[in-house]
């Protein structure tokens, strides 16, 4: 039967900024912010938001090479919220979309599924910031504990790899904050990160740590605020007095969050057995197989990007790979 679930963890690269919108709420200047951590403040993307953004990706993964005597249209069909009683979700133990992202109860339908795979919410794990020394991607220790690293600073200061041969500064400005260097440039968890994410070269020797108390302000003043204006889709002219700002997530900014995948045959849907491949036995179908289908959005992601405003060059993320291949653990217990 193998394993109750296995988790893995994704890290993500913006190559746009990106906006997923809290709803309304003005903050200062800015009309249209984004979602924030309740607790720390900290922007980041629901989880609900990543499991939706991936359903519809998956569905035109699929629908892309769908066969002739194969009917079922996964896309739109599986995709979206499948409240639609004609054209909703198929439902069928053999769709990866349906089984993979659950399905809603239809009218006059039996109850829905909730799908094999959850996501947790998207959180910042390095968020680039000006500096004198050019951009530097600020991390914090419950950051890294994402990633399960343990580090620490001291209050008021900020960690990071001195080159060779260079000498520590006194200060570094992180935006308009100036704080006092401390130097880490042997054997600490900053120098080990770049080869363990993945991250591109550009951010090598640019990492630095600041504490818990201060990385949701660094963060907070230097997310990306840009002014648009409303079009009128009628007539393709700017509306009047349609000016609005919004906040995004800096291009480049790298985020992490986990899909957490059921083992399928503990499930059924009816009274059949789950297969998320229709030619291959469902008695051979793990935990590992979910995940092999949650990984089809990862293209999409990487030319369709998350989040709104998709059509202003926003939202583009890439999904990077630790040297050593993606990492995916398994357990008992979800
Ligand atoms: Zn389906």
């Amino acid at each position: 039967m193998g394993p109750s679930y296995k988790k893995m963890r994704v890290i993500a690269l913006a190559l746009d900024p990106v906006h997923v919108g809290a709803g309304g709420g003005r903050i200062g200047r800015v009309d249209l912010t984004i979602v924030r951590d309740p607790v720390t403040r900290v922007p980041k993307i629901p989880g609900s938001s990543l499991a939706g953004v991936y359903r519809t990706y998956v569905a035109m993964h699929y629908e892309e090479r769908r066969q002739g005597n194969d009917r079922r249209p996964y896309y739109p069909n599986c995709a979206g919220l499948g409240l639609d009683e004609h054209s909703g979700h198929c439902r069928r133990p053999d769709c990866p979309v349906c089984t993979v992202f659950g399905f809603a109860r239809g009218a006059g339908q039996e109850g829905g599924f909730a799908g094999l795979a959850s996501f947790t919410d998207a959180h910042v794990l390095l968020f680039p910031v000006p500096t004198r020394r050019g951009p530097m991607w600020v991390t914090s220790p419950m950051a890294l504990e994402r990633i399960g690293k343990k580090a620490s600073v001291e209050e008021g200061f900020v960690q990071v790899i001195s080159k060779d041969g260079e000498k520590p500064e006194g200060n570094l400005n992180l935006g308009w904050l100036l704080l006092k260097v401390q130097d880490v440039s042997k054997g600490s968890v900053l120098s080990e990160l770049p080869n363990s994410l993945g991250l591109p070269q550009y951010m090598h020797d640019r990492l630095a740590l600041v504490s818990d108390s201060l990385f949701p302000h660094i963060v907070n003043s230097n997310l990306e605020v840009r002014t648009s204006v409303s079009i009128d889709p009628a007539t393709g002219a700017a509306q009047e007095k349609a000016l609005f700002s919004y906040e995004a997530l800096p291009r480049s900014t790298v985020l992490v969050w986990e899909v957490i995948a059921k083992n399928p045959r503990l499930f059924k849907i009816g009274d059949q057995e789950i297969r998320l491949d229709r030619h291959r036995d469902p008695a051979g179908q793990g935990p590992e197989h979910v995940l092999e289908v949650v990984k089809k959005a990862h293209p999409y992601l990487e030319h369709l990007g998350v989040g709104g405003m998709g059509t202003r060059g926003m939202g583009r993320i890439k999904v990077i790979e630790p040297t050593g291949g993606p990492s995916a653990q398994a357990g008992g217990q979800p």
